[in-house]
């Protein structure tokens, strides 16, 4: 775990820190949820940062939330966190996370792809022949994941598992909130000439059994968003997220073997500046609010 890179906050302890983003407890026991200007991709953090990411994430998070509000309440209490991460954090409530990753899919890529592929069906549901890298779902589907060890992938599970989890009553919550707020998302970024393929979230408990949206919702880190004009089934979709640094790490110019196991170089600057565009790009036309 990075926690290395967990910067040191006054009055604030920290608790834990995923690839990109770092957790604190405050005194009164209120969370403070900080998004880093990390980046990871194929499993690592890179040692390139991105300037601004962390911000435009949490503002978009903030955007979405706020689009949400009548489907789900969410976790944000409060912008107003310390200055050292002012603009690119906020305060949360603490919640009971359930274990399951409430994953919706309207199209088909990534590992309900290869699902498909090898088995015809994703978490258990059986789909037509026929469909592509990038194809429209008939319906969008609820495909939970089941959170991988640090390190480890997200594995696609059934319903059931899900149910087996956490009971029948939340698995039907969890998905019937996961395909609303799906659709909702769906519709919004169609509207901006954006498809959104597919989206993660993440649902917790109060203490009095209320379902919570929390972590961070609908950014380029936990959904897939394709330019609209651009989709075409069958080949991989262009998109707003970490795809420049991805295919420039496969590149011949990175020198860099996935298989090898050795953590990738660093970003060039042309490479961090065009990702840093991308993403804000993706605010802007999502958001359609100027950064
Ligand atoms: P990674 O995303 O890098 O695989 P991660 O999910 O453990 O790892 P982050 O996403 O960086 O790490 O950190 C957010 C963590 O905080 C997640 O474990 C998430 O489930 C948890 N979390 C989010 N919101 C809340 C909340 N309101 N209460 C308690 N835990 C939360
Ligand atoms: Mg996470």
């Amino acid at each position: 775990m990075p926690t290395s890179a967990a910067p040191t906050i006054d009055g604030a302890t920290h608790l834990s820190s995923g690839k990109v983003r770092d957790l604190y407890e405050l005194p009164d026991g209120r969370l403070l949820m900080v998004a880093s200007d990390r980046i990871s991709a194929f499993d690592f953090i890179l040692d390139t940062t991105i300037p601004d990411k962390g911000e435009i994430l949490t503002r978009m998070s903030l955007w979405w939330f706020d689009q949400l509000a009548d489907l789900v309440p969410h976790h944000v209490l409060s912008t107003d966190v310390p200055d050292a991460v002012r603009g690119r954090a906020v305060i949360c409530e603490r919640l009971e996370m359930y274990p399951v990753e409430c994953v919706a899919r309207g199209y088909l890529t990534g590992t309900g792809l290869l699902d498909y592929r090898a088995t015809g069906e994703v978490c258990g549901i059986a789909l037509p022949a026929g469909l592509e890298d990038g194809s429209r779902l008939p319906e969008p589907m609820f495909t939970p994941a089941a959170k991988g060890a640090f390190g480890e992938h997200d594995e696609n599970v059934a319903y059931d598992t899900v149910v087996d989890a956490v009971g029948a009553d939340v698995a039907a919550s969890l998905r019937d909130l996961t395909l609303l707020v799906y659709a909702r998302a769906e519709s919004v970024a169609r509207e901006r000439g954006i498809i959104l393929a597919d989206t993660k979230l993440e649902l917790g408990r109060r203490p009095d059994g209320t379902i919570v949206l929390g972590d961070e919702v609908l950014t380029p880190d936990s959904s897939r968003f394709w330019p609209a004009d651009q989709w075409q089934p069958g080949r991989s979709q262009p998109s707003y997220d970490k795809q420049i640094v991805r295919d420039w790490l496969l590149s011949p110019a990175a020198g860099w073997d996935r298989a090898s196991g050795d953590a990738p170089p660093p970003l060039p600057d042309e490479i961090v500046e065009r990702t840093r565009a991308r993403y804000l790009e993706a605010f802007e036309k999502l958001t359609g609010q100027p950064w």
